[in-house]
């Protein structure tokens, strides 16, 4: 099966958040399975100058006018994996040789010709299910998030009389990043009047990219079975709740797995110390070294909570500010990485100023610290208000940091909580709490601490969680099955 991969990030080239983990991953599990996988992305400065070998496939114009060449090249190998993976690469200049993050500008604001910088990106992936490239076209095209979600429109028009029918996949990373534009852009983006509608990509009066996916894909998935249903009702489905109960017979939920020669603490080139399973003792060389690092007290014995994430009212942070009073009067310590909302930024660097040997927060992203602070953290909170999968609970699973985590979407799919039944039967591997407030946030971390102190349960719960394999391999087996079904 010929598969063509649709996104705007891909790992190690481009990342802003779990979306190029999963993008950069997919296709070597899919190649595993037999597929025969290419990815099409935009040609930000950082995906052009990672594309290898690059040869120019053709040219196509874009509704207003300006022309895209599509380059061809292969990616950069992913550390210790030898399968080499082939990109298109949309060469359009004008839309994307903008420094910086992908969609907004140095002030946060997202860029105003957004809706054009995605749509040549639908209509990318369906020049390629017919026939741009003449050496390879796409059977089915699965694309990912708003940012590629014109795809399955763009077909859906080539279906209805340009050419043979190609169906589309599409997946829901995130169903509150919905790419909606005033409708005054519907003209740039080429489609037929008819789309423009409540049936179509019409959303309260303005034009949805993700309602579009959603519309026209012939199969929707999403990151986690929980995630699948949450979206269904009212409070999870951003207003999509009624689309997505209507096409229930064609939304399913995969869960996303975790690339092992990415995220391994016995194998991970960004370690000093490495540790498996069997021996921990490059754990505890890598906290001590972490708390050096940041200036924490160098203490085995204070559990350090540590946190790696954009830093959004979603991600859970104000839970985190309200419960630090908990964490730092048992004698806990605080690592916080992550950038976002200033507001947030500003109140982490405040609490880092007032405790300086007890929390600590590096304002940023940094792909090698990350791995560094999953290696040396005790425990990894991501106590989410809505979570379509979530992947540092499960790079914390693996690497030995418990997380404390709230239920709901992929983090309720992935962690089990402590109690006495799970530790009983083994189950256990981690903290797990149900309301969205400070109290049941704060007695999430009192169990933590509880447990902290019970060192040989503590040991064999983080034993049970680094076992868990979240390989790709049983995930791309399901994307197999569905492109089966579909083409
Ligand atoms: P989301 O995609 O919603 O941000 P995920 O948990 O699915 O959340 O994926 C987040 C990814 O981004 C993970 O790989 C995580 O390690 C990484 N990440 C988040 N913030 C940072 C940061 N400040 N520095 C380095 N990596 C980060």
């Amino acid at each position: 099966m010929r598969i063509l991969q649709v996104s705007a990030e891909i790992f190690p080239l481009l990342k802003t958040g779990g979306l190029a983990d999963i993008a950069g991953a997919l296709p070597t599990a899919l190649q595993a399975q037999g597929c025969d996988v290419r990815v099409l992305l935009p040609g930000f400065p950082a995906i052009l100058a990672g594309l290898k070998e690059p040869v120019r496939v053709g040219v196509f114009g874009t509704p207003w006018g300006e022309a895209v060449e599509v380059r061809y090249g292969a990616l950069p190998a992913i550390s210790q994996n030898d399968q080499t993976v082939y990109a298109y690469v949309l060469v359009a200049p004008g839309l994307y040789d903008r420094p910086g993050n992908p969609y907004e500008d140095a002030n946060k604001h997202p860029y105003a010709d957004n809706h054009r910088r995605f749509a040549a990106l639908g209509w990318g992936a369906a020049h390629l299910a017919h026939g741009l490239d003449p050496h390879w076209r796409a059977e089915l095209v699965h694309s990912h998030d708003w940012h590629a979600a014109l795809a399955p429109a763009c077909l859906a028009v080539w279906n209805a009389g340009m050419g043979p029918r190609v169906p589309s996949v599409y997946t829901i990373h995130n169903l509150a990043y919905q790419g909606v534009f005033w409708p005054q852009h519907f003209g740039d983006l080429g489609l037929p009047g008819h789309v423009f509608s409540v049936q179509g990509m019409e959303y309260f009066g303005q034009i949805s990219f993700m309602k579009a996916g959603l519309s026209y894909a012939s199969h929707i998935t999403t990151v986690s079975p929980t995630y699948a249903r949450e979206i269904q009702t009212p409070e999870q489905g951003c207003g999509l709740d009624g689309l997505l109960r209507g096409r229930a017979q064609s939304l399913s939920g995969i869960l996303n797995a975790v690339d092992d020669h990415v995220w391994n603490p016995a194998t991970d080139s960004q370690l000093e110390h490495h540790f498996d399973v069997r021996n921990m003792t490059g754990k505890a060389r890598n906290k001590a070294a972490l708390q050096a690092e940041v200036g924490l007290t160098v203490d085995a014995e204070a559990p350090l909570f540590t946190v790696v994430s954009r830093l959004t009212e979603q991600k859970g942070m104000p839970l985190v500010l309200s419960g630090l009073a908990e964490i730092l009067s048992r004698g806990g310590q605080l690592l916080v990485l992550g950038n976002g909302d200033t507001q947030l930024e500003q109140a982490f660097a405040l609490q880092a100023k007032a405790h300086p040997k007890k929390v600590a927060f590096r304002m940023g992203y940094d792909e090698a610290f990350a791995h560094r602070i999953f290696a040396g953290s005790d425990v990894t909170l991501v106590p989410s208000r809505f979570e379509p999968c979530g992947l540092t609970q499960m790079y914390g699973l693996k690497y030995g940091s418990l997380p404390l985590v709230r239920r709901v979407g992929g983090l309720a799919d992935t962690v089990t909580d402590t109690d006495l039944e799970t530790l009983d039967d083994q189950s256990a591997t981690g903290f797990v709490f149900d309301d969205f407030h400070a109290d049941d946030y704060g007695r999430a971390i009192r169990r933590a601490f509880a447990l902290y102190r019970r060192r040989s349960d503590w040991n064999r719960v983080r034993q049970t969680g680094m076992r868990i394999a979240f390989d790709w391999a049983s995930a791309a087996q399901h994307y197999t099955n569905l492109y089966k079904s579909l083409i």
